[in-house]
């Protein structure tokens, strides 16, 4: 199951468990158990500290991991390699009694959750948004005894998948109830649970000197540059980390051939928490007020004052806003087709957008899918002349051109999409599963109102210093009216913000 590379890692893996380990085993006679069974034989020969024991479980092919005595209630249902195999190392590592890498506060905050809870995430192998939560709930069960959590490959259980109506992952459920859908963080899953950070908390912090609102590389690089000039600095984001989490490879950030989103939101993570730097994650601001300070009214109530303010909200994936588009996202509405597309498995899917990330998509999805139809609404396609050689290279791709979307249809979940072709208002339907919305993006500054000058796209309009129309506001990345939007600009321009705001505060 393991090639040598895969299998030199895990050894300098195995080496760190600190105690013995035994994995409760339940396979039958399909591919996928004989699968499980080897690459557990595998692991049990790789180090002494594994012992397999062969038992019925809920679900058969899985395994549970184990102290020797103790169920800890993490269970694998479908083999955790491709983006699992971290997964699978961390729960290895963790059972064995090393200390999760979580902050003390969050530990803490877990082990005193009461009550019974049993997760069970719908993962697939390709979906990079998936690992980040089958660990949470794994440390979970891990530090309380009263949770278990269970990750399920929906390629595996496809019956219980499509049962259940689950079209994107990965989507948990929590005691046999829908608990959330998509990429979800330790501290999101727990704030989702009513164990969040507390408004009183924030309410009552002291004025920064730069307060920046947005944690994604804008907002990361503007925080590093206004700490290292030794001024008091806070970071307010909604979710760290911001679209790269939602990104798969990264080729273009310079001087790291190749990276992956979540990969590069960890480091900025752990970049921002070397310096002194208040972040505060998972809250969203929704009011900004200039008076003698800069007042920051967050959700929860909570009003955080500031001399600057750099504002670095980014944006979002753009709607299609048409009937069916919001009744059934997530029940075959979907937007990153790195995660749902496995989901959608010898079905035919609809993309909307003839752009470059409409046509990535489709390309994507060609590969998995029956069939694929591009619906572009203008005469031509966007894309790099490239991408559409590939794709008209493909054989199940069809392209219609100068076509309005309508209406998404359903009944439960997606059934197909009516649309209009423009030269002749005839109006078409065709009958499929999914459909991927690839428009583009919006800027997330619908929270400013009219605070702070902004464009008619709703970006926020900046001079070459990142200063808006009010003193001691700045503004950086993909929220303001910058020409490109990539990761590198975000970057810079949120260095740049940072530096005119130390300017403004020396001056002022
Ligand atoms: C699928 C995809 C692939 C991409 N691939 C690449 C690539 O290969 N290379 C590249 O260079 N670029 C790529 N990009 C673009 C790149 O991700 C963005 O340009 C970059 O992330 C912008 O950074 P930002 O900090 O301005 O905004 P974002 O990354 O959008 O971050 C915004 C931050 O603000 C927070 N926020 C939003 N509203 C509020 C609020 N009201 N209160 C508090 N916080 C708030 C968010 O939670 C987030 O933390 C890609 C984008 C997508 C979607």
């Amino acid at each position: 199951m393991l090639d040598a590379d895969i299998k030199a890692q895990l050894a300098q893996y195995l080496e760190m468990m600190e105690g013995d380990v035994l994995l409760k085993v339940s396979v039958g006679e399909d591919k996928v158990s004989r699968e499980m069974a080897s690459l557990v034989d595998e692991l049990a020969t790789m180090s002494s500290r594994i012992k397999v024991e062969m038992v019925d479980l809920e679900r058969t092919p899985s395994f549970s991991v184990n102290r020797i005595g103790e169920d800890t209630g993490i269970t694998f249902a479908g083999i955790p390699l491709g983006h699992e195999f971290t997964s699978l190392v961390l729960a290895l590592l963790q059972v064995s009694g090393r200390a999760p890498k979580v902050d003390e506060k969050v530990i803490e905050q877990v082990k005193n959750i009461e009550g019974e809870f049993h997760f069970e995430s719908y993962i697939s192998l390709s979906c990079q948004n998936c690992p980040e939560v089958v660990q949470a709930l794994n440390v979970m069960s891990v530090l309380n005894p009263n949770i278990t959590h269970t990750m399920i490959d929906g390629a595996v259980f496809k019956e219980e998948v499509e049962s259940k109506n689950i079209l994107a992952v990965p989507t948990v459920y929590l005691n046999g109830e829908p608990f959330s859908s998509g990429r979800k963080s330790l501290e999101e899953i727990l704030a989702e649970m009513g164990s969040g950070p507390d408004a009183s908390e924030l309410a009552d912090k002291d004025p920064f000197d730069v307060l920046v609102v947005g944690g994604g590389p804008a907002g990361a690089s503007a925080a590093i540059y206004a700490a290292r000039k030794g001024i008091r600095t806070g970071i307010v984001a909604d979710r760290f980390g911001g679209q790269i989490l939602d990104t798969a490879a990264i080729e273009n950030f310079i001087s790291v051939n190749r990276t992956e989103g979540p990969k590069l939101a960890a480091s900025l993570e752990e970049h921002v928490k070397d310096y002194n730097i208040d972040v505060m994650n998972l809250q969203t601001a929704k009011r900004l007020e200039k008076k003698d300070l800069i007042e920051i009214e967050l959700e929860n109530g909570a009003v955080l004052k500031s001399k600057s303010v750099i504002l670095s909200t980014g944006a979002r994936w753009r709607n299609v806003g048409v009937p069916g588009e919001a009744e059934f996202r997530n029940k075959g509405v979907a937007y990153c087709p790195h995660c749902d597309g496995p989901l959608f498995e010898g079905k035919d899917v609809a993309v909307i957008g003839g752009g470059n990330s409409g046509i990535e998509a489709a390309i994507d999805l060609a590969g998995i899918v029956n069939k694929v139809t591009v619906l572009e609404f203008a005469s031509e396609l966007k894309a790099d002349s490239v991408l559409q050689e590939r794709l008209y290279s493909l054989p199940n791709v069809t392209v219609h051109k100068n076509v309005q979307t309508k209406e998404i249809t359903g009944t439960d979940s997606v059934n197909g999409i009516t649309y209009i072709e423009r030269d002749s208002g005839e109006e078409k339907h065709i009958e499929l599963a999914g459909v991927f919305v690839q428009i583009g993006l919006v800027p997330n500054t619908d929270w400013l109102g009219d605070a702070v000058e902004r464009n008619k796209f709703g970006e926020i309009l900046v001079d070459k210093r990142g200063a808006t129309n009010v003193p001691g506001v700045f503004a950086a990345g993909d929220c303001t009216d910058s020409a490109y939007k990539q990761i590198i600009i975000s970057m810079g321009s949120g260095a740049t913000a940072s530096l005119s705001a130390f300017d403004y505060l020396v001056r002022n």
